[in-house]
């Protein structure tokens, strides 16, 4: 089931500079729904089981889903490669919020 909320229209998405990854696997551990370490030992993102595995920086980004927000977050801020990056987009499908 999409978790969607009407109250928070803004999804996050992920990404990461595989560059300075350390592959140490934090992310993984924290959110192995959103982020795996493949063959190469550096860790990708996920979007259901769309693997992210070409390191092309920014231009791949999953969506994260709802009840990952909080341990991706977690996941950026503890990253010792610092190369976890979050994006907020707006959703335009979203429903306007009532006065
Ligand atoms: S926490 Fe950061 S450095 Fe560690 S595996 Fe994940 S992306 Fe790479």
């Amino acid at each position: 089931m999409e978790g969607r909320s009407v109250a928070g229209a803004a999804r996050l998405k992920v990404w990461i500079d595989q560059d300075l990854c350390t592959g140490d696997g934090l992310c993984t551990d924290h959110a192995p729904e959103v982020f795996r370490i493949l063959e190469d030992g550096i860790a990708y993102c996920l979007e259901g089981t769309k693997v992210f595995n070409d390191p092309g920086g920014s231009a791949e980004m999953a969506v994260v889903p709802r009840a990952s927000e909080g341990s991706v977050i977690a996941s950026a801020a503890e990253c010792p490669g610092e190369c976890i990056f979050i994006e907020i987009e707006e959703d335009a499908e979203a429903p306007a919020l009532a006065p």
